[in-house]
Protein backbone atom coordinates (compact mmCIF):
# COMPACT_ATOMS: atom_id res chain seq x y z
CA UNK A 1 0.00 0.00 0.00
CA UNK A 2 1.60 3.34 -0.76
CA UNK A 3 2.13 6.32 1.63
CA UNK A 4 -1.00 8.27 0.40
CA UNK A 5 -3.78 5.55 0.52
CA UNK A 6 -2.38 5.01 4.11
CA UNK A 7 -2.47 8.34 4.82
CA UNK A 8 -5.98 8.12 3.36
CA UNK A 9 -7.08 5.55 5.48
CA UNK A 10 -5.92 6.93 8.57
CA UNK A 11 -7.57 10.43 7.82
CA UNK A 12 -10.88 8.16 7.42
CA UNK A 13 -10.34 6.68 10.85
CA UNK A 14 -9.54 10.28 12.36
CA UNK A 15 -12.28 11.86 10.83
CA UNK A 16 -14.68 8.73 12.43
CA UNK A 17 -13.20 9.05 15.69
CA UNK A 18 -14.61 12.98 15.75
CA UNK A 19 -17.31 11.88 14.49
CA UNK A 20 -17.82 12.61 11.27
CA UNK A 21 -16.70 11.47 7.51
CA UNK A 22 -14.24 11.93 4.85
CA UNK A 23 -17.01 11.94 1.96
CA UNK A 24 -15.79 11.24 -1.53
CA UNK A 25 -15.36 15.15 -1.70
CA UNK A 26 -13.33 15.72 0.94
CA UNK A 27 -11.11 12.57 0.24
CA UNK A 28 -10.71 13.65 -3.23
CA UNK A 29 -9.70 16.99 -2.03
CA UNK A 30 -7.16 15.54 0.69
CA UNK A 31 -6.03 13.37 -1.89
CA UNK A 32 -4.72 16.16 -4.78
CA UNK A 33 -3.15 17.91 -1.24
CA UNK A 34 -1.15 15.19 -0.86
CA UNK A 35 -0.08 15.07 -4.23
CA UNK A 36 0.96 18.13 -4.35
CA UNK A 37 3.33 17.87 -2.07
CA UNK A 38 3.73 21.63 -1.10
CA UNK A 39 1.54 24.79 -0.70
CA UNK A 40 -1.17 25.04 -3.64
CA UNK A 41 -4.02 27.69 -3.57
CA UNK A 42 -7.58 26.71 -3.37
CA UNK A 43 -8.06 27.86 -6.82
CA UNK A 44 -4.83 25.30 -7.57
CA UNK A 45 -6.55 22.45 -5.96
CA UNK A 46 -9.88 23.26 -7.96
CA UNK A 47 -8.04 22.68 -11.04
CA UNK A 48 -6.37 19.88 -10.35
CA UNK A 49 -10.23 18.03 -8.78
CA UNK A 50 -12.26 19.45 -11.58
CA UNK A 51 -9.64 17.75 -14.51
CA UNK A 52 -11.02 14.44 -12.27
CA UNK A 53 -13.95 12.61 -13.19
CA UNK A 54 -16.65 13.71 -10.84
CA UNK A 55 -18.75 17.19 -11.51
CA UNK A 56 -16.86 19.69 -11.51
CA UNK A 57 -16.98 21.81 -7.96
CA UNK A 58 -17.87 25.16 -7.23
CA UNK A 59 -15.34 27.21 -5.28
CA UNK A 60 -17.50 27.74 -2.45
CA UNK A 61 -17.49 23.59 -2.07
CA UNK A 62 -13.99 23.63 -2.63
CA UNK A 63 -13.27 26.10 0.92
CA UNK A 64 -16.09 24.77 3.12
CA UNK A 65 -13.87 21.43 2.40
CA UNK A 66 -10.47 22.71 2.78
CA UNK A 67 -11.84 24.49 6.23
CA UNK A 68 -12.82 20.75 7.17
CA UNK A 69 -9.99 19.30 6.56
CA UNK A 70 -7.98 22.53 8.72
CA UNK A 71 -10.29 21.69 11.22
CA UNK A 72 -9.71 18.08 11.79
CA UNK A 73 -5.85 18.87 11.32
CA UNK A 74 -5.45 17.13 7.84
CA UNK A 75 -4.54 20.46 6.12
CA UNK A 76 -3.19 23.39 7.31
CA UNK A 77 -3.69 27.16 6.19
CA UNK A 78 -0.58 28.84 5.52
CA UNK A 79 -1.69 32.78 6.34
CA UNK A 80 1.60 34.47 4.77
CA UNK A 81 0.72 33.00 1.32
CA UNK A 82 -3.25 31.83 1.74
CA UNK A 83 -2.12 28.03 0.63
CA UNK A 84 -2.95 24.68 2.23
CA UNK A 85 -0.28 22.16 2.94
CA UNK A 86 -1.47 18.55 3.63
CA UNK A 87 -0.66 17.78 7.99
CA UNK A 88 2.92 15.82 7.78
CA UNK A 89 1.70 13.69 10.26
CA UNK A 90 -1.26 12.32 8.77
CA UNK A 91 0.69 9.02 8.68
CA UNK A 92 1.64 9.03 12.29
CA UNK A 93 -0.71 7.81 15.37
CA UNK A 94 0.20 10.95 17.73
CA UNK A 95 -2.05 13.22 18.25
CA UNK A 96 -1.02 16.73 16.38
CA UNK A 97 0.22 19.53 18.25
CA UNK A 98 -1.88 21.77 20.11
CA UNK A 99 -0.82 24.64 17.43
CA UNK A 100 1.64 23.81 14.64
CA UNK A 101 4.35 25.93 13.22
CA UNK A 102 5.87 26.38 9.96
CA UNK A 103 9.42 26.24 8.19
CA UNK A 104 9.00 27.13 4.84
CA UNK A 105 11.72 26.45 2.41
CA UNK A 106 12.11 28.99 -0.57
CA UNK A 107 13.64 26.90 -2.69
CA UNK A 108 12.14 23.57 -3.00
CA UNK A 109 8.42 24.85 -0.98
CA UNK A 110 8.91 21.53 1.13
CA UNK A 111 7.00 22.90 4.25
CA UNK A 112 7.99 21.74 8.06
CA UNK A 113 5.85 21.33 11.10
CA UNK A 114 7.30 22.39 14.01
CA UNK A 115 6.33 22.93 17.55
CA UNK A 116 6.89 26.27 19.42
CA UNK A 117 6.91 26.94 23.15
CA UNK A 118 3.66 28.75 23.84
CA UNK A 119 6.10 30.82 26.21
CA UNK A 120 7.71 31.99 22.99
CA UNK A 121 4.65 32.60 21.68
CA UNK A 122 3.05 34.57 24.58
CA UNK A 123 6.65 36.87 24.34
CA UNK A 124 6.35 37.38 21.02
CA UNK A 125 2.58 38.58 21.60
CA UNK A 126 3.99 40.65 24.53
CA UNK A 127 6.34 42.51 22.60
CA UNK A 128 4.14 43.90 19.33
CA UNK A 129 1.15 44.42 22.20
CA UNK A 130 4.23 46.96 23.47
CA UNK A 131 4.18 48.56 20.63
CA UNK A 132 0.33 49.00 20.17
CA UNK A 133 0.71 46.30 17.72
CA UNK A 134 -1.99 43.49 17.42
CA UNK A 135 -0.87 40.25 16.28
CA UNK A 136 -3.43 38.90 13.71
CA UNK A 137 -2.37 35.56 14.15
CA UNK A 138 -0.22 33.42 16.22
CA UNK A 139 1.19 30.96 13.63
CA UNK A 140 4.66 31.54 12.92
CA UNK A 141 5.70 30.52 9.30
CA UNK A 142 9.57 31.09 8.62
CA UNK A 143 10.70 31.36 5.29
CA UNK A 144 14.40 29.87 4.67
CA UNK A 145 16.20 26.73 2.95
CA UNK A 146 15.90 23.35 4.02
CA UNK A 147 18.65 20.79 4.74
CA UNK A 148 18.02 19.35 1.28
CA UNK A 149 18.58 22.39 -0.60
CA UNK A 150 21.46 24.00 2.08
ZN1 LIG B 1 -0.03 19.03 11.04
ZN1 LIG C 1 14.23 22.88 0.26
Amino acid sequence: MSNIETAILKAEQRCRDHGSRLTPRRRQVLRALIEAGQPISAYGLLEVCNTQGLDAMPAMSMYRILDYLVEQQLAHRLESSKKYVACSHINCCTEHFQRTHFLICSECSQVREVEVSEALIASLSGLAGAEGFHLSSRQLELPGVCKECH
